[in-house]
């Protein structure tokens, strides 16, 4: 028996480096992450804080970034510590997503050396969370038509407007929060506990349950000018914020489907029906073959993509054909793992039903899968269908 990865070699493409790394992140999950996450998903609670320290304690939170405490690693590193961390559990992933590639990404692309000294070290560490309020109630695919308003008063900066579905919302110590403004769409930075400025969960989640998830309100937030971020002028800058999330997406699917791959072949070796192991069947063997053939494929595409954004030459169209690809196959196989367990595929005594639901989440944020079947539709035919 061969392990799913083993059958692309995969380890032969990673550095020593970027294989201690993902023994490291693996090692964190098993200890603090996988003995509780299915408890999280159940009672729809996270500590986030505690997992943020202990995730900023190996220096997983802006891996990818350079200086202000952050490890600078690269690419490749920074997609396999996803993989290990969805594989997990896609929450906890998106948990590092939203600090490194969203919060903290933006502060230190376009904040003020102030900003930056402020906020990025202690994000590092964990010791403080953020979080990036881009979407409305009214405004997902679409975030240009955006209702929230900044407007200048005197020397400050008056906020008012809704943002939804935040992810960390309620446990941010900072949002990012982009608005309308005369002059175009920029970034604020709000510290929690600024007067006007609410974070309420959102309740009833089917998916992504150990994740907090949250409606941010903006009612009249009055902030220094120094709280606006100098370098992000227009949609731009939100989008390429989006891009850094999206390529961590592209190996973190690839993380829960091998769980999930995993768990099944287990499975299927343990259970006999019909007097004989499930695995020995030609049927399941046929699921199991074309499973792994689509996470070896995916895999594959996460490393070159990385190599790609290492070399500083990968495109929007190149990170969203990764997404697209790697989170419908990773659902794909998550929910044909759910059939290989029967019945026993619906509880959570087995993480296979939860990476299905929480996949349908990672499906629908960071760019839809329609958003991105569209920019691959741009690109290979020169005409947009998004209107
Ligand atoms: C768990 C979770 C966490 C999230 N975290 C964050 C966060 O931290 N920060 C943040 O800003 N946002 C976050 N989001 C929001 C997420 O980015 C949006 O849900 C997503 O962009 C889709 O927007 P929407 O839900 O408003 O759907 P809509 O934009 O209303 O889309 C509805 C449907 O219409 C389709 N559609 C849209 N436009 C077109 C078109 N032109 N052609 C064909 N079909 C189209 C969509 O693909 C989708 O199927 C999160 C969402 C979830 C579920």
């Amino acid at each position: 028996m061969i392990a799913p990865t083993a059958l692309f070699a995969l380890d032969t493409l990673l550095t020593d480096e970027e294989r201690e790394i993902r023994t490291t992140v693996r090692k964190v999950c098993d200890r603090e992450i996988r003995p509780h996450v299915a408890g999280w998903f159940e009672s729809g609670e996270l500590p986030a804080r505690e997992l943020a320290r202990a995730l900023g304690e190996v220096g997983v939170l802006g891996m990818h970034l350079e200086g202000y405490g952050c490890a600078g690693l690269g690419a490749v590193a920074y997609g396999l510590a996803c993989l290990e961390l969805e594989a997990a559990d896609s929450g906890l992933r998106s948990l590092v997503s939203v600090q490194g590639s969203l919060a903290m990404y933006t502060i230190w692309k376009y904040g003020s050396e102030e900003q930056k000294q402020e906020w990025l070290p202690a994000m590092a560490a964990g010791e403080r969370i953020g979080c990036f309020g881009l979407t409305e109630p009214d405004f997902g695919s679409d975030p240009g038509g955006m209702r929230t308003t900044a407007k200048r008063e005197g020397g400050d900066w008056v906020l008012n407007g809704t943002k939804m579905w935040i992810t960390n919302g309620s446990v941010a110590d900072v949002a990012v929060v982009w608005a309308r403004t005369d002059e175009g769409i920029r970034g604020f930075l709000v510290p929690a506990g600024t007067p006007g400025f609410t974070a309420n969960d959102l309740k009833h989640k089917v998916s992504l349950r150990a994740s907090v998830t949250s409606e941010l309100v903006l009612d009249g937030v009055r902030l220094p000018d120094a709280a606006m971020l100098p370098g992000a002028r227009g949609l731009s800058g939100p989008l390429g914020c989006l891009n850094e999330a999206r390529f961590g997406i592209v190996f973190g699917a690839m993380g829960a489907a091998l769980d999930c791959l995993e768990t099944a072949i287990a499975y299927a070796g343990d259970r006999e029906v019909f007097a004989r192991p499930l695995s020995s069947y030609q049927l399941t063997q046929e699921k199991l073959a074309d499973m792994a053939l689509e996470l070896g494929k995916g895999l594959l595409l996460a490393v070159h993509l990385g190599r790609l954004k290492e070399a500083g030459t990968i495109t929007p169209e190149q990170v969203s054909a990764g997404k697209l690809n790697n989170v419908r196959e990773a659902l794909e196989i998550a929910r044909t793992c759910r059939t290989v367990l029967g019945a026993s595929g619906i509880t959570l005594e087995y993480p296979v039903i939860r990476h299905a639901v929480n996949l349908e989440s990672v499906l629908t944020y960071e760019g839809t899968s329609e958003i991105h079947t569209l920019v691959l539709g741009k690109a290979l035919t020169g005409i947009g269908a998004f209107h």
